[in-house]
């Protein structure tokens, strides 16, 4: 048991008297490439990481929800019947719920959209214990929201026996963190989670919502993923995010298809011509950035890790410069991290701030975090917070 799966035990311990009868877990991720791809139906290739979040769980005889973390030194309780009025009733029209605080309404928003998923009547719901502990780095961009989410549909998966397959916990993920925290993600996050297999990406087309595990092969190849995490909020991002989706928006609308994804790189010309500067670039990101995630895929398949570091660079540019989302720092980051002999680097996330990646063999990482700590002092920026992942397995049963 890993040091936070004992936490989540003891926990669950303090509070219920006994031990769990089951402790589940899920991963935070990274996006290995397809930034702003997923809400223009596009592609994405996340891969779950080896910090995880757990939950500690039983049933209770009651049909009372618990809930408590090591984040917070009061649990959290409410009757399952009462879910639905916490969260607004039907999921579509839920707002969150100002009776609990954020971070509870992760795992009850989980508890109430699993039940409604499979239109369970909550009066025959047994009662659950839930004690939260993790190792997820929070709001660095590492989805640790996607990790609670995980670990507690899993959980609640098996002890209601609700016989949920992976793309149903997915959503159920997402809707808990749309409609009960109020926070307007994809369903990324969730699908790296939830599916992530040892060593391997996860293809998602976010239209159809097919998956595919992609072979990565960083660990076979003795090639490590350093996460440089530049500490520059993205909280005032909102702004700069909704303008990204309304430009997105009207670039299809111009260009006369449903969604970015239905434009190739063959479009490009005529975008040029039809849109204005700005709305031409935004576009051009998203369509090339979509090919780019195919052509990671093929190379993966073809050439191996080594081979993907050109599309990680284009990629960053394309933020960089087309859909300007980047800061000082990240480009920072990436130009020092290369310049150390990184394969590859790009910022990750919805920009403006967060964490950048870099692909790297296992033996120069010591070298290049040195490197980019060193750049980051010569620019006069704070330290960056630097540490590796590895690509690791989804949601499963611990104990
Ligand atoms: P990110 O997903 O990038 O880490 P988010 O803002 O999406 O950042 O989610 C972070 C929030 O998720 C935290 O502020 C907290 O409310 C909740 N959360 C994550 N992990 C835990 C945990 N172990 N216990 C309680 N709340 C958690
Ligand atoms: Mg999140």
């Amino acid at each position: 048991m890993t040091p936070s799966a004992q936490e989540a035990s003891a926990l669950f311990e303090r509070l219920v008297g006994s031990a769990p009868e089951r402790v589940w877990s899920a991963p935070g991720r990274a996006n290995l490439i397809g930034e702003h791809t997923d809400y223009n139906e596009g592609y994405v290739l996340p891969f779950a990481i080896e910090h995880r979040t757990y939950a500690a769980v039983g049933r209770r005889r009651d049909g009372i929800i618990r809930v408590a973390s090591t984040f917070d030194p009061n649990p959290v309780e409410v009757a399952i019947v009462e879910l639905p009025a916490l969260f607004g009733g039907d999921p579509g029209e839920a707002v969150q719920s100002g009776d609990v605080p954020e971070w509870a309404a992760y795992p009850l928003g989980v508890a109430w959209a699993a039940l409604a998923h499979v239109d369970a009547t909550h009066a025959q719901i047994p009662g659950v214990d839930i004690a939260l502990a993790s190792d997820v780095p929070i709001g660095a961009g590492l989805s640790s929201s996607a990790a609670i989410e995980g670990a507690t549909v899993g959980a609640l998966d098996d002890l209601w026996h609700l016989g949920l397959t992976p793309l149903d916990m997915s959503q159920i993920g997402r809707t808990a963190e749309n409609l009960a925290v109020g926070a307007p993600t994809g369903i990324m996050d969730q699908v790296a989670s939830i599916m992530g297999e040892t060593d391997s990406a996860t293809f998602l087309d976010c239209r159809t919502l097919e998956t595919q595990p992609v072979d990565l092969g960083f660990a076979r190849e003795g090639l490590r993923v350093l996460v440089i995490d530049t500490k520059v909020s993205h909280s005032h991002s909102t702004g700069g995010y909704r303008d990204r989706r309304e430009a997105c928006e009207r670039g299809a609308r111009e260009m006369g298809v449903k969604a970015l994804r239905d434009l190739t790189t063959g479009d490009l010309d005529r975008a040029k011509r039809i849109l204005d500067d700005v709305t031409f670039r935004r576009v051009a990101h998203v369509v090339t950035e979509n090919q780019r995630v195919l052509d990671t895929v093929d190379t993966l398949r073809a050439e191996g890790p080594r081979a993907i570091g050109g599309l990680l660079v284009a990629s960053h540019v394309s933020m960089r410069d087309d859909f300007e989302i980047s800061v000082p720092e990240l480009d920072t980051a990436v130009t020092a991290a290369l310049e150390a002999g990184a394969i590859g680097a790009r910022m990750t996330g919805g920009g403006f701030g967060g964490a950048a990646i870099a692909l790297v063999e296992a033996d120069r990482v010591a070298e290049t975090k040195r490197a980019v700590a060193q750049a980051f002092a010569d620019a006069g920026f704070a330290e960056p917070h630097q540490f590796t992942v590895a690509p690791s397995h989804g949601v499963l049963r611990d104990a």
